[in-house]
């Protein structure tokens, strides 16, 4: 009958005790949060490379330089640049990086000199179930957008080119006649 009680007791005191638990974490803040709804900002993390977005004209940085695909370690970016049919200016018309292939060394964005990359870090889950998913476009989001960089008309590289040189050099007169010669 005692060892019955005791074990009666125990089992009330536990009880007691992990309610108590309960109860005073009913009333805390929950550390947790309502992931994918809800996202906690990220610290000490290097989120994919991705173009920065000027604040004004909300457009990106790049002027298509190619510094920093000289300098990427992992050969993963490439850049496709056009001449503008406005004023013969270069014009980035695509810019890729593959993220299979990317170390985040961030030596990309150190020799940038217009300072357009940076680290995408609220990007902290980003998963595919395709390799081809995982080559970011970095031009897409200012496309999507329609922004002026992105409009620029460019010079169709495979155009045929104006045979300005052969317009421009007269065809060779007709030979005249020869004159009968003196008798
Ligand atoms: S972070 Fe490094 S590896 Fe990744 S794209 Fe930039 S230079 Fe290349
Ligand atoms: S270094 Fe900067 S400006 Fe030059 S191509 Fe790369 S992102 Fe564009």
């Amino acid at each position: 009958m005692i060892q019955y009680l005791k074990s009666v007791s125990s089992g009330l005191i536990s009880l007691a005790t992990g309610m108590a638990i309960t109860l005073r974490y009913a009333f805390k803040k929950p550390v947790t949060v309502i992931y994918p709804k809800e996202r906690i900002p990220m610290k000490r993390f290097k989120g994919p490379i991705a173009f920065v977005k000027e604040e004004k004209s909300q457009d990106h940085l790049c002027i298509a330089c190619n510094a920093c695909i000289k300098t990427c370690p992992s050969r993963c970016m490439s850049l496709v640049a056009a001449k503008s049919a406005v004023d013969g200016k270069r014009v980035l018309t695509d810019f890729k990086v593959n993220y299979m292939l990317c170390s985040l060394c961030s030596l990309c964005i150190d020799v940038c000199p217009t300072d357009a990359l940076k680290h995408d870090d609220p990007n902290y889950d980003m998963v595919s179930l395709t390799q081809r998913d995982l080559v970011m476009d970095l031009l897409k989001p200012f496309r999507d957008a329609g922004t002026p960089l992105t409009k620029i008309p460019v010079v169709d590289p495979a155009a045929p080119k104006t045979p300005v040189a052969a317009a421009a050099t007269p065809p060779p007169a007709p030979k005249s006649p020869e004159a009968p010669a003196a008798s």
